[in-house]
C-alpha cells in the first residue's frame, strides 16, 4: 500500500489525515495517511528515512515549510515564489517541492465561495509563510489591485519587490484606505485571540473576509468584519482544498472537495 503521511512539530493536531482518507475512500484508492512528528533540528533525516521506508510523499506543516524547500531537488513555480513548500513527492530517490496552500485559497474562495478575484480589489493581511504561499496564485487570477498589509511594513515592502508586480502595493493597517472585495487574514494574530489594526472602513456588505485560521468559534477577525457588513469565511475550506491539490498531484485524480468540507466542519 502507497505510504503518505503530514511532518511538522507539534503535529498531533493536524487534520490531515481524515481529509486524505476521506479522498482516498471517494476515489476507491487504498493508501495510508499518517502524522509524522520530525525533531526541530531533523526534518531532513526525517525525510530520508521516511524515503528509505518506501513513503511515496508528505506534506509539510509548522515549521518546517521554508527547510522543505530547501530540501527539494526541484520546486514547481509557485514552491519557488512562496519559498516553502508543503507537498514533497518522492520518486525514484528524488525529492520535488510544490505549494499547493494558494490554490487552496483561490479554489476556496472561487468554488465554495463562489467569489470571482478577477478585476477585484484584494487585501492580503500579514506577510510571513502562509502569505507568501498565496501572492502568485491570487495574482494569477487578474486581481484589480493586492495589497499586503503588515505589522513589519519593510516585510510587505521586501515582497512587493520580491514579486516585482504592478497588481501589488505594500501597506501599514492603520493607512488602508476604502473597502475591500476579498480581505484575507494571513496574519497568526487570531492565534493569540488579536485583531489587526485595520479600519472598518475595509469592509462593507460586498466585501468577503476570510480568516485562514479555523476552529469551532468564529476568529476575533471574523467577528469585526462581520459586525461591519462582510460575509465571513474561516479557513476550513482553504485546507481542505490544498490537501486536494496535493493529493490530485500524488494519485492523479481530484477529489470532489464539497462533503469532506462539510463532513470535516462537522468534526471541528
Ligand atoms: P508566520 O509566523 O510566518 O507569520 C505571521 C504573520 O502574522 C506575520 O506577518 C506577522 O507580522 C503577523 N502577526 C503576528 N501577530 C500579529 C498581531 N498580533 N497583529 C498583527 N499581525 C501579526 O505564520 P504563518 O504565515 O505560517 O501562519 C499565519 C496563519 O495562517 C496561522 O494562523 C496559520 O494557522 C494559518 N494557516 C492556515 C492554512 C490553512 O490551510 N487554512 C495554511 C497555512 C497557514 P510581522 O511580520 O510584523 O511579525
Amino acid at each position: 500500500m502507497d505510504r503518505y503521511c503530514v511532518i511538522g512539530n507539534p503535529i498531533g493536531h493536524s487534520k490531515s489525515p481524515a481529509i486524505h482518507a476521506a479522498f482516498a475512500r471517494q476515489a476507491g484508492q487504498a493508501l495510508s495517511y499518517e502524522t509524522c512528528l520530525a525533531p526541530l533540528d531533523g526534518f531532513a533525516d526525517t525525510v530520508h528515512k521516511l524515503i528509505d521506508s518506501g513513503y511515496r510523499g508528505a506534506n509539510v506543516t509548522v515549521p518546517f515549510k521554508i527547510a522543505a524547500a530547501e530540501l527539494a531537488g526541484t520546486l514547481t513555480e509557485r514552491a519557488r515564489a512562496a519559498g516553502a513548500v508543503n507537498t514533497l513527492s518522492f520518486r525514484d530517490g528524488r525529492i520535488a517541492g510544490d505549494n499547493t496552500d494558494g490554490a487552496g485559497l483561490v479554489n476556496d474562495i472561487l468554488h465554495n465561495a463562489g467569489v470571482a478575484i478577477a478585476g477585484k480589489r484584494v487585501l492580503l493581511l500579514g506577510a510571513g509563510g502562509a502569505a507568501r504561499g498565496v501572492i502568485l496564485p491570487l495574482l494569477e487570477q487578474a486581481p484589480a489591485e493586492l495589497v499586503i498589509a503588515n505589522r513589519t511594513l519593510a516585510t510587505a515592502e521586501a515582497l512587493v519587490k520580491q514579486f516585482g508586480s504592478p497588481l501589488l502595493r505594500a501597506s501599514e493597517f492603520q493607512r488602508l484606505s476604502g473597502a475591500f472585495d476579498i480581505v484575507v487574514n494571513a496574519t497568526s494574530a487570531s492565534l493569540a485571540g488579536d485583531l489587526p489594526p485595520i479600519p472598518p472602513e475595509t469592509f462593507c456588505p460586498e466585501t468577503l473576509a476570510l480568516d485562514m485560521m479555523y476552529g469551532k468559534q468564529p476568529t476575533v477577525f471574523m467577528e469585526f468584519a462581520a459586525r461591519h457588513g462582510a460575509t465571513v469565511r474561516d479557513g476550513l475550506g482553504m485546507l481542505v482544498e490544498q490537501a486536494a491539490e496535493a493529493f490530485a498531484t500524488w494519485r492523479g485524480v481530484r477529489p470532489d472537495t464539497a462533503g469532506v468540507l462539510l463532513h470535516m466542519r462537522s468534526q471541528l
